[in-house]
């Protein structure tokens, strides 16, 4: 069964302690989508500038992924240029230039309003609300975020997260948006605005999914290498769903999986920089690393 996944698509200069790359394919939407094609196919739902390469939408479409939703406006594609230290921890923003997405206000493709399986990766909440207002009656609503949105769109990201099944956030962002501390009172206070179901994504450590009964820990799986870990959290979201998407059921085990699938696309997506070691990954590079996840991980 297809996804539908929406966010940005993006251009990014980003610069660690191990390189650089400039005006490189990002946007959480490309990281998701083409992470979710590994396991299913993707409509992708997105708005970017006449600047925006050829060569990445067919990209897109070698992967499966459906470009209808792409629409291209005049102007510039959103633009993130970011920076990481040796801890490779939270990136520091050095600028966002919103460029063609202050014109997002798309139409879906009579198709895509009938998907079962969304992805609201990250982007402007009223923005996600008007993509998933046209989806006539979704199964499975995953909805992400970050503190920029919980900031300055706190009343929008409240409003939505009524309407989706599963919210996923970074430790922090699950602070900042539920007023505690407390990873466990976080939890219990954020799964009250509406999710269902909420993944608190701790990086390298692994992620925990809560919830109204119960708590499972996923583990990290860590690497010696890392070269850029931009796209990591929209990575894992976009394999979560493709797997979901690709059982048909949203039963406890398939959610355990699609996590431990989730953690997994994402050690692959900082090994270097923006896609490229998604775009060259292979299904058995992921079988073999499930393997071996499932080796350390098993008591
Ligand atoms: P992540 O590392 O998972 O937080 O996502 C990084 C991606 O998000 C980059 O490729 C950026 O292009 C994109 N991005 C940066 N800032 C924003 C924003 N305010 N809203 C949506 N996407 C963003």
């Amino acid at each position: 069964m297809s996804v539908l996944i929406t966010g940005t698509v993006a251009l990014d200069t980003i610069t660690s302690p191990v390189g650089k790359c400039h005006q490189a394919l990002g946007g959480s939407a490309s990281y998701a989508s083409v992470s979710a094609s590994f396991f299913t196919p993707v409509n992708l739902v997105a708005t970017v500038g006449k600047d925006f390469p050829k060569a990445h939408i067919q990209l897109f479409k070698r992967k499966g992924i459906d470009t209808q939703g792409l629409t291209i406006k005049k102007g510039k594609t959103f633009h993130w240029e970011g920076e990481y230290g040796w801890d490779f921890s939270d990136a520091r923003t050095l600028a966002t230039h919103i460029n063609v997405l202050s014109q997002f206000n798309t139409t879906l493709p009579k198709d895509y309003t009938k998907s079962k399986y969304v992805f609201l990766a990250n982007i402007d909440p009223q923005m996600q609300a008007t993509v998933l207002k046209q989806v006539s009656s979704p199964r499975f609503v995953i909805c992400d975020t970050m503190n920029y949105w919980i900031s300055n769109a706190r009343k929008h990201l409240v409003r939505l997260l009524k309407k989706i099944d599963m919210s996923l956030l970074n430790e922090s962002e699950a602070r900042q948006l539920s007023g505690q501390t407390n990873i466990m009172k976080a939890a219990k206070a954020l799964l009250k605005l509406g999710p269902k179901i909420l993944v608190i994504k701790k990086g390298e450590h692994g992620a925990i999914m809560f919830t109204n009964n119960r708590v499972i820990c996923v583990p990290g799986f860590l690497l010696e290498d890392i070269s850029d870990p931009t796209g990591a959290g929209d990575t894992f979201g976009g394999a979560l769903v493709g797997y979901l998407a690709s059982r048909s059921g949203n039963n406890l085990a398939n959610l355990k999986s699609a996590v431990v699938y989730g953690k997994i696309m994402a050690t692959f997506a900082v090994e270097d920089f923006s896609l490229r070691r998604l775009i060259s990954l292979r299904k058995s590079d992921i079988s073999k690393r499930f393997n071996e996840f499932r080796k350390f991980s098993c008591f």
